[in-house]
């Protein structure tokens, strides 16, 4: 069972409490302030008004939000960098964040000034034309919340309003700053359940009168919910959770009681049901509703959660919410009753399209079940929708009921191992797509993928604040984990019986430019692997930027999908560039640093991580800009003499185990991957192993305690088993050398 969940764990959640590699981020000397420059100077910083955002397109120059607009299109109408010029984009100015995790977040460009979040919620104000920093400010976030993070400390964005800039930090404070000095203006605790894993990654969201936030953990015991906040004085206006709590105890609000039917009344609200709002929220100023999406349904296993089944609302769904009252004002589920990681919680995007001969407020959504959604707005009624990846847990979407008709044959894997497409990675997760009204076309960086699936929940008991999905899996993708999964389901996958009629398990990064309308693909980029899939801009200079896993900037032809500009970074990027203009120049924007899985863990060795390691850049482009720096490549150092083993085999056989369950899904031995591999610890370190492990000697750097899981006598075994693997390594590289 133990080795099941570490598999899993390794497969899909990769990064419970990594410990981290950054470093020097508090360097008060290395981080003197300097005010804005030239046309930052001139005007109050980080004015946002719902005026100004309503009339975004009417102010090229800046990039209000993560998606720029309102609508969060990730669509620039600048021209001055176009198809006919490209070719002349260079360098104009990086930024070092001294970070060495995953960066996610679309910087937000406001009258020069760049606001941009990395990792724990740490931000960063910088001059958008010189590069100069302005301020930064670290939330010094408890990195105990590094153990509850599924996929890394990151951060996907700010929001910026009013003079004011709102981070989450990981630890949950949502934390409101002024925008001129970054001083913290006010802080308020989001985590209202201290004994379930939670942490804190998506961007914040202006609605009306009021800044949400809704936070991460449905792999873990996690009630999903949004907290809506006073923008002025952080007071806490109105709470919405996502999934019922035990009927004996009675519902918070009226659309829990709905919501409860939906579940069967023994359902396990000892393990929190999931539906985490981790990402994927827009706020329409036009019919004054904020959007959300809401994650995946926990344990996986619907007969371990809900036995009777039901929808299990409002997990993988879209809810409309008036901001002033924080009432549901419509509900959509895309995946009833999800089994496989369904989380709907991708970015959405707001625009009017016209659909069957008639205009509609639409939303468009393509989240991680596979499908690209056109909703009207207004109402929440499906337009249309159709797979942009291979699918088999449904056979498609009633056009009249907008419900998804599932596939149980295909996909239930309550009846043995299936082969269940999409995998948890998704058919598209966080990186955002792009919306071009020029092209017509959505840009969404896809993956092609599926996971080999099995019930393990039987006899599971609530672990606290720890895995709890009740599934393990494998995914289609030649991923170093497959020892974890038992010889006799390795055998059925290799007999080949399960991929008779399955879609092509080959699993592949796709950038797809997709029709909305017809729903189909006008062109399709591959790119290095299913790991490669950074989010996307699109400009009315004809352009989608993207950049790589492998460390490259790209500049793609929106019409045609042809690579016209192609960049050498070095550093792996995944996040969405941004565009802007200053004094009559077009600058394009991207924080730099691979993140999320398998980057994170496991880097692959082609990919940025692996070669250049991952410190941290704000890098941008503009035309006739200069060579951009790679990084030095890294260096393998030798494994320094480990101490004498006094250990017995008995205790390192121990120690191995507790290691797989607890430490091996970030202390991994690829090259690359941000948490240490402990085969290069060094004496001072080994001295100090029990003070890390059991005394969170190092939770402000993100590697977390353990002293609620493990006791002396395990972290003793797991240090003689890593002193073995140490030893290993050390006598093989003796030999090597001699
Ligand atoms: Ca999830």
């Amino acid at each position: 069972m133990s080795k099941w969940t570490t598999g899993w764990a390794l497969l899909v959640l990769a990064l419970a409490g990594c410990d981290s590699g950054d470093n020097g981020t508090t360097d008060a000397a290395a981080r003197e302030t300097t005010p804005p420059q030239g046309s930052a100077a001139q005007t109050p910083p980080a004015n946002i008004t719902r005026d100004r955002l309503l009339a975004a397109d009417g102010e090229p120059g800046n990039w209000f939000t993560t998606g720029r607009d309102f609508g969060k299109t990730h669509h620039s109408p600048l021209t001055d960098i176009n198809t006919g010029n490209v070719d002349r984009l260079g360098l104009a100015w990086e930024y070092e964040t001294f970070t060495r995790r995953g960066l996610q977040a679309t910087p937000i460009v406001v009258d020069g000034v760049m606001y941009v979040s990395g990792p724990f919620g740490k931000v960063f104000a910088i001059n958008a034309e010189t590069g100069e920093e302005v301020w930064y400010f670290d939330p010094q976030a408890d990195g105990q919340h590094a153990r509850y993070a599924c996929c890394g400390v990151v951060n996907r964005g700010v929001a910026v309003w009013k003079g004011k800039v709102y981070v989450g930090a990981l630890d949950g404070r949502l934390i409101a700053l002024d925008a001129a000095s970054g001083d913290k203006l006010w802080e308020a605790n989001t985590f209202i359940y201290p004994e379930r894993g939670y942490a804190s990654t998506g961007a914040p969201e202006v609605a009306g009168n009021v800044v949400v936030i809704g936070n991460a953990g449905a792999e873990f015991d996690a009630r999903g919910y949004v907290s809506a906040y006073d923008l002025d004085t952080g007071e806490l206006k109105w709470r919405f959770f996502i999934v019922p709590r035990d009927p004996a105890e009675g519902q918070e609000h009226p659309e829990l009681e709905m919501a409860a039917r939906t579940w069967d009344p023994n359902s396990r609200w000892d393990i929190g049901l999931g539906g985490t709002v981790w990402d994927g929220m827009v706020y329409d100023p036009e019919l004054n509703l904020l959007y959300i999406g809401t994650g995946n349904a926990n344990s996986y296993n619907q007969d371990e959660r809900s036995p009777s089944g039901g929808d299990n609302l409002f997990t993988s769904s879209v809810l409309a919410i008036n901001p002033d009252t924080g009432r549901l004002a419509w509900h959509y589920q895309e995946t009833p009753g999800d089994q496989w990681d369904f989380d709907s919680d991708q970015p959405m995007i707001l625009t009017d399209l016209t659909v069957g001969g008639e205009a509609h407020k639409v939303l468009l959504h393509a989240p991680k079940n596979g499908f690209f959604y056109v909703l009207d707005r207004e109402t929440g009624k499906l337009l249309s929708a159709r797979n942009i990846v291979p699918v088999n847990w449904a056979k498609g979407i009633d056009p009249e009921t907008g419900r998804a008709i599932l596939n149980k044959e295909a996909a239930d894997y309550g009846d043995g191992l299936k082969l269940v497409f999409p995998s948890p990675a998704g058919g598209h997760s966080w990186n955002p797509m792009a919306y071009s009204a020029d092209t017509g076309l959505v840009y969404i960086p896809a993956i092609e993928m599926g996971m080999y699936t099995t019930d393990t929940s039987q006899g599971q008991d609530h672990r606290p604040r720890q895995h709890n999905m009740g599934v393990a899996g494998l995914m289609t993708s030649n991923s170093p984990f497959g020892d974890a999964m038992p010889a006799e389901d390795m055998a059925k996958i290799s007999s080949g019986g399960l991929l008779e009629g399955a879609p092509d398990p080959t699993p592949r990064g796709v950038l797809k430019a997709w029709d909305p309308v017809a729903q189909k693909a006008v062109w399709e980029l591959e790119s290095a692997g299913w790991w490669d899939r950074a989010g996307v801009l699109s400009t009315g200079g004809g352009l989608i930027f993207q950049g790589t896993g492998t460390g490259y900037f790209r500049a793609i032809d929106a019409r045609t999908g042809k690579i016209l500009k192609e960049i050498k970074t070095g550093t792996a990027i995944v996040a969405a560039p941004a565009t802007y203009r200053i004094n009559g120049v077009q600058y394009v924007a991207v924080a730099a640093a691979g993140g999320g899985i398998p980057l994170t863990m496991a880097p692959p060795a082609d990919s940025g991580n692996a070669i250049y390691g991952n410190d941290g850049r704000i890098i941008v482009f503009k035309l006739d800009g200069g060579e951009t720096p790679v990084p030095a490549k890294v260096e393998r150092a030798p494994v320094p003499e480990p101490p004498i083993q006094t250990a017995d085999a008995e205790t390192i056989a121990r120690g191995e185990a507790v290691f797989s369950a607890n430490c091996r899904a970030c202390h991994t031995q690829v090259p690359g991957s941000v948490a240490p591999d402990l085969r290069h610890m060094t004496a001072a370190t080994h001295a100090e192993f029990k003070d890390i492990v059991l005394g969170g000697k190092r939770r402000s750097l993100g590697m977390p305690q353990w002293d609620d899981l493990l006791n002396d006598e395990d972290a003793n075994a797991v240090h003689a088993y890593i002193i073995s693997l140490a030893w290993d390594a050390y006598r093989a590289q003796q030999e090597n050398s001699n």
